[in-house]
């Protein structure tokens, strides 16, 4: 099977050069996204591997059906960059991967709430230059507060139990409950309750056209004052500019966010040498008590190690004609 990699980095290329699995795959590593500009470098390949900030709409679709691209293989989660129906009509087989490792972005949620909350980033900044102060830097405890977790899937549900082991209270929405976690104690509710209710609030469902700027001025006005808003989901979940009115008028206490509507244009990029051109997200970083981080929620060792295994174990699926575990379905 051969495959051309979209969006590499070094990290990508040295996991899956050293992965056991590789043998028997051809893969060409690209360093630029797929879209419908670079679809051609695709001509002569099985398959695309693509990840988070690629572009898979109907023109590059099409583009990659016409040079006889068979299979998009996301390595990652969430696949709302890939138009399925399109796919689907093209006979083009869409496969990611739903579960590598629900704990590194739920950990990472937390490590958001921990630095927003004890401004541990700010510590660190004041103790290298020699101030040992602690003015300003009141945090509040964990123990008793009340979390709002929008999405218990299995992100969500990692989430949730860390969250019970500090000794708060988790109230959550999702379409679907899960037994498991109202076992544990975890109380499900309307959104409208939870937004209401909560301290700090957690996104971990999915984009889709229903949850597209669920997070806006509405929602935010139904929020506890100095509320803190976490965002590792998807960018698009959250409409950034009823935010920074949140923030300006304290609303939102605290914004901590792995995920941004344009990051496209932004992340995983080193732009330390130019002039930031998005107005919205140089606003969000100008804050005191907002933290931004570049979609790294799923960045660690294990991670990466089973988004490389069950990446390659999806393209063998693929080239040997088996049923395919990881299919992502088009359901019209
Ligand atoms: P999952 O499919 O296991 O869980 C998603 C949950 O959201 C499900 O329980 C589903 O019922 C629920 N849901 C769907 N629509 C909803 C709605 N309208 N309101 C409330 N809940 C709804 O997915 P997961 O593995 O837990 O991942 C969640 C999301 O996290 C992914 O969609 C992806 O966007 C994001 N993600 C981010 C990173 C990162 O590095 N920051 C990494 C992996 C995944």
């Amino acid at each position: 099977m051969k495959t051309a990699f979209f969006s590499t980095k070094s990290y990508d290329r040295e996991y899956f050069d050293k992965s056991r699995e590789l043998e028997g795959h051809d893969i060409t590593y690209f360093e630029v996204p797929l879209n419908v500009h670079t679809a051609r470098l695709a001509e002569g390949y099985d398959a695309v591997c693509i990840f988070v900030n690629d572009i898979a709409d109907t023109e590059t679709i099409h583009k990659l059906a016409s040079l006889g691209v068979k299979a998009i293989a996301l390595r990652c989660a969430g696949f709302n960059n890939v138009n399925l129906k399109t796919a689907y009509e093209n006979g083009i087989k869409v496969v990611r991967v739903p579960a590598y490792s629900p704990e590194a972005v739920a950990e990472h949620a937390v490590a958001l709430i921990l630095t927003l909350n004890r401004k541990t980033h700010r510590a660190y900044n004041r103790v290298r230059e020699g101030n040992f102060s602690i003015e300003n830097l009141t945090g509040f405890n964990l123990y008793k507060k009340t979390i709002g977790v929008v999405g218990t899937g299995l992100i969500g549900t990692a989430f949730c139990r860390i969250m019970l082991g500090f000794g708060c209270k988790v109230v959550a929405f999702d379409i679907r409950q899960n037994q498991e976690l109202i076992e544990k104690g975890v109380i499900y509710e309307p959104l409208e309750k939870v937004l209401f209710e909560s301290d700090i609030i957690s996104l971990h469902c999915p984009l889709n056209p229903s949850t597209a700027h669920m997070i806006d001025k509405n929602a935010i006005d139904k929020m506890k004052n100095g509320v803190m808003v976490i965002n590792t989901s998807r960018g698009g979940l959250v409409n950034s500019i009823d935010t920074i009115e949140g923030l300006k008028n304290g609303k939102i206490g605290y914004l901590g966010i792995d995920v941004y509507e344009q990051e496209s244009e932004l992340f995983f990029k080193d732009l330390s040498e130019m002039v930031i051109q998005d107005d919205v997200m140089a606003r969000l970083i100008s804050f005191p008590n907002v933290l931004v981080t570049g979609h790294l929620g799923f960045f660690t060792k294990e991670a990466l190690e089973e988004i490389t295994r069950i990446t390659l174990q999806n393209l063998s699926d693929l080239d040997a004609g088996r049923s395919l575990q990881n299919e992502v379905p088009y359901t019209a």
